[in-house]
């Protein structure tokens, strides 16, 4: 169980093994949730920083592997935003392409409030975030990127060393290649990935690495 704070309104929350990185933003939004395995510590991370299941007031999945989405249901009074192309396999409960399966679990269906697109505008407190629609690890993946303070939310699309799987349902090396081309284009001086260490206040690192991706990806 580890809590770190990234900046004032950020703080990175790994509940245990296999669970992902997520984030609570403004003490009242979550940057994916998890899979349910350490369901108690999950809760105990988010009480620890004085914050009950009840306050969570959205939750952005970056994409809509069951690693990332499946606790979601701890959060009664969330409600969940994701990308258009992701949305149906978490509405209809799709084991396959959520990859519930590979954990051994059904995905349950979820009720999706807002469908996201490219470029769309989130604004958490004071803060605006831009949706890039980055497809490679799934049709619908995305990274939440604050322009201002070039912080990016990376989901499975990139980590602090490698690019997510594109061998899984609507995996695409094809479009990871293009999508990390796409990051190369914005400034990012923090990673905030989906899974492993995140990188901090190191453009020049994480700029590096992108380039090396984008070799990687043939
Ligand atoms: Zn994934």
């Amino acid at each position: 169980m580890k809590i770190k704070k990234i900046a004032k309104d950020i703080i990175y929350i790994h509940a245990g093994s296999m669970e992902p990185n997520i984030y609570l933003i403004n003490n009242d939004t979550l940057i994916d949730t998890g899979l349910c395995l350490h369901k108690e510590r999950l809760i105990k991370c988010i009480k620890s920083v004085g914050i009950e299941p009840e306050n969570i007031k959205t939750i952005i999945n970056t994409h809509c592997h069951h690693d990332h989405t499946s606790a979601n249901v701890l959060f009664t009074n969330a409600k969940i935003l994701i990308h258009e192309k992701d949305a149906f396999c978490i509405e209809s409960g799709d084991s396959l392409k959520t990859g519930a399966f590979m954990f051994g679990k059904e995905a349950k269906k979820q009720k999706i409030s807002l469908k996201l697109h490219d470029n769309d505008s989130i604004r958490i407190g004071d803060v605006k975030f831009t949706i890039i629609n980055t497809p490679g690890h799934t049709d619908g993946s995305i990274c939440i990127y604050d322009e201002k303070r070039q912080i990016l939310f990376s989901g499975d699309t990139i980590f602090s060393e490698t690019y997510g799987r594109v061998d899984l349902e609507s995996g695409s090396k094809k479009d990871m290649k293009n999508s990390i081309e796409k990051l190369l284009s914005i400034k990012i001086k923090t990673l905030l990935p989906g899974h492993g260490d995140v990188i901090e206040n190191n453009e020049h690192k994480i700029n590096t690495l992108l380039h090396e991706l984008k070799k990687e990806v043939y």
